[in-house]
């Protein structure tokens, strides 16, 4: 270990500080590998130590030490974040939080947890008193709830409650990276700041979840042999009152690539996979048929939830290494939409594979994970692709960049830094991730000197 860290064995106990190569590159790795870009970019960070404290008073020991010390520190939960979000681009120290996990209270609407309780755990919390969460990430048999909040955005039951800045989180709880760690709490808007902006401007020691009537799911999936068909059925279908928890709309050949299911489809099938509620499963069969569609159940295992949001880029990439992803936001009207979608196909066909979630919080935000293959020359093509996109009107969002900003999810990024500026004085929190570029910051910085 470098000799300047603080006595991070004496706070926590010798086996909660990991050093050495073998026991920390784990850390160093998570699924932003899906990126051809950012797969090798932060391949030569390197940590002091990992740290994995068991309580919030351990966890605030911990960042009073590293702020007297000004040791870089990123936190991190189960690593399945896509971006490189919890991949240090400075030395320094990681923050393990999957010790400090549990479920603090369930109330009517409202589930109060620790920030590495894993989402399942949440949900079946939740379930045993009659509700569910609004909305978990289909990570959510590993991801936990701060990895979630700080850096993911939508997932099941998006297709009713929208995504992360739909009122889905109700309250933060973060401590400051000062030597003297204040407690904040942020309610409802106070708390995007905090919001998939990677643990850059506090360190999250509570989350408090929205919670909704439990329902029994069904999981299935309709296919249509015209894209637009299929796009038009899965807008109608989120609008409709068949309750969905997931709409998820595959261009063909994307569902052939689903290796455990691929037999399920033939090839050149479009198809939408849905979870819905199980009452309403004879209308929802109704409601395929009337627009020329096959509709069938789901099978058991493997579950739906495998397949969509960022779990149908694990499938693709597996079926193609070679192919890439790209993230965007289409028209929030049925017509723009629709016209994007037909636009798209005629444009780029089978080289952005369309695969669109349909989420809906106050208006339905179509949000787009396409697949992309074949790409003749990689730069100079992907941004014609894109600025044509651009041309359409659809947002383009950037997940080949580690940086908040360059990400496009947070948008205006001003009332973040003016808080950092008083969470984080000693900019020690995830450095590199926000008001920096992440084509100037990937060589991994020297740290800063102790005062
Ligand atoms: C197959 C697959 C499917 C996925 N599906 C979805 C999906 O449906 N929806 C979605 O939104 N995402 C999805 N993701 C991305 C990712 O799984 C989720 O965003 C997940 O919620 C991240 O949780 P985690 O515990 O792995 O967080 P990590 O990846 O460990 O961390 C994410 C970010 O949170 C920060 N962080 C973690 N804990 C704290 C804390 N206590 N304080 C401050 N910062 C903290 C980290 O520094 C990092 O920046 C998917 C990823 C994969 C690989």
């Amino acid at each position: 270990m470098t000799t300047d860290l603080p006595d991070f064995a004496g706070l926590l106990g010798a086996d909660r500080v990991l050093t050495g190569a073998r026991r920390t590159n784990g850390y160093l790795r998570d699924f932003s590998s899906y990126s051809p870009i950012l797969e090798n970019a932060p391949s030569t960070t390197t940590v002091d130590a990992v740290l994995r404290p068991r309580s919030v008073p351990e966890l605030a020991a911990v960042v009073s030490a590293a702020a007297r010390h000004r040791v870089p520190m990123t936190l991190r939960g189960s690593g399945t974040g896509n971006h490189g979000q919890s991949l240090p681009l400075q030395q320094g120290i990681v923050v393990d939080v999957r010790d400090i996990a549990g479920v603090l209270e369930v109330a009517p609407g409202r589930i109060s947890v620790l920030p590495g309780t894993i989402m399942r755990d949440a949900e079946e919390a939740a379930r045993a008193t009659g509700q569910e969460l609004a909305i978990m990430p289909s990570s959510y048999r590993v991801a936990t709830a701060s990895g979630f909040v700080c850096g993911g955005s939508a997932g099941i039951g998006s297709a009713a409650h929208g995504d992360l800045w739909d009122g889905n989180v109700l309250a933060v709880e973060i401590l400051t990276a000062e030597e003297n760690p204040r407690l904040i709490r942020l309610e409802g808007i106070e708390a995007f700041p905090v919001l998939h902006t990677y643990g850059t401007v506090g360190v999250v020691t509570r989350i408090e979840l929205r919670l909704t009537p439990a329902r029994r799911y069904e999981a299935s999936y309709a296919v249509f042999e015209d894209f637009t068909v299929a796009a038009a059925f899965a807008w109608d279908l989120v609008n409709s009152e068949l309750r969905t928890r997931l709409v998820s709309l595959q261009q063909a050949p994307l569902v052939t690539m689903f290796e455990p299911v691929a037999d399920l489809f033939r090839p050149g099938a479009h198809a939408v996979l849905i979870l819905a509620e199980a009452a309403r499963t004879e209308e929802l069969a109704g409601f395929v048929r009337v627009r020329e569609g096959m509709w069938q159940l789901w099978p058991e295992e493997p579950h739906i939830s495998e397949f969509p949001f960022s779990h149908t880029i694990l499938w693709t990439k597996k079926a193609e290494p070679e192919s890439s992803w790209l993230q965007c936001r289409y028209a929030d009207d049925r017509r723009g939409f629709l016209e994007q979608v037909a636009a798209v196909s005629t444009r780029y066909p089978g080289v952005l594979v369309q695969h669109v979630e349909l989420t809906k919080g106050l208006v339905v935000k179509p949000m787009g994970i396409p697949m992309l293959r074949g790409l003749p020359d990689h730069e100079g093509a992907l941004d014609e692709l894109m600025n044509y996109c651009r041309s359409l009107g659809m947002r383009l969002h950037n997940p080949h960049s580690c940086v908040v900003e360059e990400g496009g999810f947070v948008g205006e990024v001003g009332a973040l830094l003016a808080l950092k500026a008083r969470t984080d004085p000693h900019h020690i929190l995830n450095p590199g991730k926000l008001g920096d570029s992440f084509f100037t910051t990937r060589p991994p910085a020297t740290r800063p000197p102790a005062e």
